[in-house]
């Protein structure tokens, strides 16, 4: 039976990229491992596999009985609902240690750098393998998309000199042409359910017992949301209702003004002056400089909820 790799729920390209690279490695290395996803793939995610040619991975919601290895998280509230019935043989991740356990040992490769992916191009070399010129390329995209072609304040110097590798590999001169592309893709927004674009890129977590709920829609220019921005603010509304939600959260970010407007509905009217110094007008505030959910929106909630 093959091991499975897996990232988490709603995947974003760095999950999906990670549990094509990372099944790949260790299938190469004789570990016979599939990789699979949680739910319905992004338009920038299907980009980058057309791009590649690769198919989706396989969708598996179930994990019991199963082994696997966990991408791109560490959270129980991000992985698969029945992760307590699987074996996890490994965790590969970027983001604060989560609360996943084993009974088990593992193999754990944590690293603080802006992608997954980067981490994973670590282990190719670990193990002396090639990267086949495919895989580069999705690999080498994932980590433009998570660190926002290296804005992001989570871009280490390690991620830099692993897209510029990969890109060899994968014989893509003008990556950073390709990285806009991959945002202009993400910035088509035009005609997309409201609901599908509140949750396109939206994680849950869990701060002191309550639940938060973080979307995030990054683009090239936040006029794409002029006519929407209403119907967005009353759909996190009903979405903090529907799942009993203490908050929501919604990150507009301008990745070229480099900074995001946070629409926000909470049982704390004040938590934006308590987490960002900055009261919302209207449940909205624009955070100049933010463009990580990671590094500067969760951690100081997290404060707040301590
Ligand atoms: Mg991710
Ligand atoms: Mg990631
Ligand atoms: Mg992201």
């Amino acid at each position: 039976m093959p091991a499975y790799v897996v990232g988490h729920k709603i995947p974003d390209s760095d999950s999906i990229c990670s549990a094509i690279a990372l099944s790949y490695l260790k299938t190469s290395i004789g570990e016979e491992t599939v990789p699979a996803r949680l739910g319905e793939l992004s338009p920038e995610t299907l980009f980058i596999l057309d791009k590649f040619g690769f198919e989706q991975p396989m969708l598996k919601t179930s994990y019991a009985g199963d082994s696997v290895y966990i991408v791109d998280h560490s959270d129980i509230e991000l992985a698969p609902d029945d992760i307590d019935k699987a074996t996890i043989l490994g965790i590969i991740d970027h983001h604060k240690l989560g609360d996943l356990t084993t009974s088990t040992p593992l193999e754990c490769w944590i690293r603080p750098v802006g992608c997954t992916n980067t981490i994973i191009k670590m282990m190719f070399d670990f193990h002396s393998v090639e990267i086949p010129k495919n895989i580069a390329g999705a690999m080498m995209c994932a980590i433009l998309s998570d660190t926002v072609i290296f804005k992001s304040p989570t871009t280490t110097t390690a991620d830099k000199k692993c897209v510029e590798a990969l890109a060899e590999i994968s014989g893509i001169k003008d990556y950073k042409a390709l990285g806009m592309e991959m945002f202009k893709v993400k910035s088509a927004v035009a005609g997309t359910p409201v609901r599908e674009l509140v949750k396109r890129d939206f994680k849950d977590f869990n701060m002191n017992g309550n639940k938060v709920g973080i979307g995030q829609l990054e683009v090239i220019d936040l006029a794409v949301f002029d006519n929407i921005k209403a119907e967005l603010a009353a759909d996190i509304i009903k979405l903090k209702q529907e799942g009993g939600r203490h908050s929501v959260l919604l990150l507009l970010t301008d990745i070229m003004k480099e900074g995001s407007e946070l629409l926000i509905v909470s049982d704390d009217d004040a938590l934006s002056s308590k987490a960002f110094n900055q009261a919302t007008v209207d449940g909205k505030v624009w955070l100049d400089g933010v463009l990580s959910r990671k590094k500067q929106i969760v951690p100081p909630l997290q404060e707040v909820f301590a």
